[in-house]
């Protein structure tokens, strides 16, 4: 008889879980706080668009869902970067002009893996099922109906919580001795604004060049945006949540008013394109963004954390999702390995996983402060493009980091080390570059001088 295993929570990771176990002889059962979505056709929430990249679509190619997603996607080969002045200026991702992130709408990947799963024989999916409580010991989780207000519980040889964020099964982990947790809050929010399509212009119906990641760099602060399908942009304002030296914060633009004046002066270039600004900017939630690093990730054997349950992290590399979904295999690899023993295949997955989760929970710390703070710089734009230069000409021995994390599946522990040691290097050798500059331009003047003698 094939093993049970128990879902909770039809997100992205727990949604793709199910296709990969369903596929692999288990019975599933999955159960999601929310209301059913395929009737409605799509799903609330914020943040509606996420960027994928390889390590995402390798998981979904694995299922055969990679072209679906593609179908909707825009390609994202490089940042543009909006400078105060209003100028515009492109930066590849990488140095192979086929690389690129991809814009996906996040209501239709969830969509698209949650039909997915349902198509498999073996898997129920049960909606408005909210998780309260778990029983790591007994291995059961109770669910409140929000529809009907019942309670109930269920078992399984296998509990996954694919909770999300705020996941109420690593609640109840937390409460047993021996478990780690750590939760970093990010000193920044993000807020949601919009660009609608428009008839008219050279980019028509996008109101700017569709296949770019926008950043607005403003050192401290920053707006990103990413286009939509229908031409529209869903940008993201990332401010502090209190004013700080460097940049004001949601705590001193509150009004339209005051929202209005920041964005004349820092973002002129986008507010002329957002006719909804005032509305969206007052009625849109702040939201937080935290680090979430846990351990262990399974209890008593059979219930473990997956995605951003077990580990939260900032959006700035554009890699959670990635992440999770990579988890999805390694768990599934994991159990196929061992023969459906559970708690080894357990331990291992948590062994494959954990220090490639810490480095991409660091890496995305970084690449925040990239973002917002060195990508206006011309030091910064040469330093890229040296590095593009480099890793041209010497491919096997020097690949960017942005290279490694988005474009390759390499673990991201050995991308994060790897980096490292580069960036030693080239710090290095631009040291050395500059001893040498000064040691000839001294022995120049040195000979000048003497021969002025
Ligand atoms: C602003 C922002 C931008 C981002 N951009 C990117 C990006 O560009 N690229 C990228 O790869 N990642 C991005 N991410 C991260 C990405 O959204 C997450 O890493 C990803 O959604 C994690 O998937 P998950 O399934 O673990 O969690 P979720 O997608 O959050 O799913 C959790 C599911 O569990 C359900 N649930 C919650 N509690 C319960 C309960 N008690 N009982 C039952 N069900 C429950 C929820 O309703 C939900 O369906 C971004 C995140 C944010 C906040």
């Amino acid at each position: 008889m094939s093993k049970r295993v128990l879902i909770v929570g039809a997100g992205l990771a727990g949604s793709l879980l199910a296709v990969y176990l369903a596929r692999a002889g288990w019975t599933v059962e999955v159960r999601e706080r929310r209301g059913d979505p395929r009737a409605a056709g799509h799903i609330g929430g914020r943040s509606i668009n996420l960027a994928i990249s390889a390590r995402g679509l390798k998981a979904l190619r694995r299922v055969g869902l990679e072209e679906a997603i593609l179908r909707d996607a825009i390609r994202m080969p490089g940042r543009m970067i909006h400078a105060r002045d209003q100028s515009l200026n492109f930066q590849p991702y990488s140095r192979n002009p086929a690389h690129a992130i991809q814009s996906v709408s996040r209501s239709t990947l969830n969509l698209t893996l949650i039909r997915a799963a349902a198509a498999e024989a073996g898997v129920t999916i049960r909606f408005d099922q909210r998780c309260t409580d778990l029983d790591a010991t007994s291995g059961s989780a109770t669910f409140h109906d929000d529809r009907t207000g019942e309670t109930s519980t269920a078992q399984a040889d296998l509990i996954v919580g694919t909770d999300g964020a705020y996941s109420v099964l690593r609640g109840a982990m937390q409460k047993q001795e021996g478990f780690d947790y750590q939760q970093s809050w990010l000193s920044h929010g993000f807020k949601e604004l919009h660009i609608p399509a428009v008839t008219s212009g050279a980019t028509a119906p996008f109101a700017m060049h569709p296949h770019a990641l926008h950043i607005w760099p403003r050192g401290g602060s920053m707006m990103i945006a990413l286009p939509n399908p229908d031409g529209s942009f869903t940008c993201t304002i990332f401010w502090p949540h209190k004013t700080t030296a460097s940049a004001a914060g949601f705590d001193s633009i509150a009004t339209t008013e005051s929202a209005r004046a920041h964005f004349t002066k820092h973002y002129q270039d986008a507010l002329a394109l957002m006719p909804t600004f005032d509305h969206d900017f007052v009625n849109n939630p702040v939201g937080w963004m935290m680090t979430v690093r846990s351990r262990p990730w399974s209890m008593g054997g059979r219930v473990a954390l997956l995605g951003d349950a077990a580990h939260a992290i900032v959006p700035f590399f554009g890699q959670g999702a990635n992440a999770s979904f990579e988890d999805c295999e390694a768990l599934t690899d994991a159990l196929a390995a061992s023969h459906n023993d559970i708690p080894a295949a357990l331990a291992d997955y948590e062994r494959a996983r954990k220090r490639n989760t810490d480095a991409i929970a660091d890496m995305a710390l970084e690449n925040f402060i990239e973002m917002r703070d060195k990508t206006a710089s011309r030091l910064f734009r040469w330093r890229k493009k040296a590095e593009h230069f480099i890793h041209g000409m010497a491919p096997s021995i020097f690949t960017p980091r942005y290279d490694m994390v988005s474009f390759d599946t390499i673990p991201y522990a050995d991308a994060l080390a790897k980096s490292r040691r580069q960036d030693r290097v080239i710090t290095i050798s631009i040291k050395f570059l500059l001893v040498v500059a000064v040691a000839v331009i001294y022995a120049i003047v040195a000979l000048l001088w003497r021969g002025a003698l």
